[in-house]
């Protein structure tokens, strides 16, 4: 489903450098609708091209940690400032009002993305600094198969 999203994301935006990295010798399963996961990476992947200036580059990882997948989405754009970073996630919140008008949207998609995601016993955070970027990270439970 990820390399699907960034191969989209590479054609529909071609200015944007996307990376994707993984463990492949890894082989795990996350219990999360194909469509959901498409969903929210998209939410969180358009919010990165939205708030990027000067450096168009995406950069996304998935890693295994203990009993969780973790995916992580990273861009270099335009940052957070502390004070706002625990509001992104609720409704209707938008950082700079005239800077977000200007780029469009509602302030939703990230409260979307929670929502979505908790509905797997997932969770989303993010950590930024300003004028260096941001990176959204969600944590997954791995699913293990109920021993027969
Ligand atoms: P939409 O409803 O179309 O998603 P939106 O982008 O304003 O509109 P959210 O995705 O919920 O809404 O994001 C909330 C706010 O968080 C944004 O208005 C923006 O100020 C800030 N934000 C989100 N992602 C980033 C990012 N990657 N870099 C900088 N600011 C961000």
């Amino acid at each position: 489903v990820i390399e699907r999203v960034v191969r989209n994301f590479k054609m529909i935006h071609e200015n944007f450098e996307f990376t994707f990295q993984y463990d492949p010798k890894h082989d795990y399963e996350i219990r999360m609708s194909e469509n959901h996961l498409e969903q929210v990476l998209i939410i969180v992947m358009d919010n990165a091209i939205k708030y990027s200036d000067s450096i168009a580059k995406v950069d996304i990882g998935l890693k295994i940690g203990h009993g969780t997948a973790i995916l992580t989405i990273k861009d270099y754009g335009i940052g957070i400032p502390k004070e706002d970073l625990p509001h992104i996630f609720h409704r209707f919140y938008r950082v700079d009002k005239a800077r977000s008008r200007a780029k469009g949207g509602n302030g939703l998609g990230l409260a979307i993305a929670k929502q979505l995601v908790e509905g797997y016993s997932g969770t989303i955070e993010a950590d930024s600094t300003v004028g260096r970027g941001t990176e959204i990270r969600f944590v997954f439970p791995l699913y293990t198969q109920p021993k027969t």
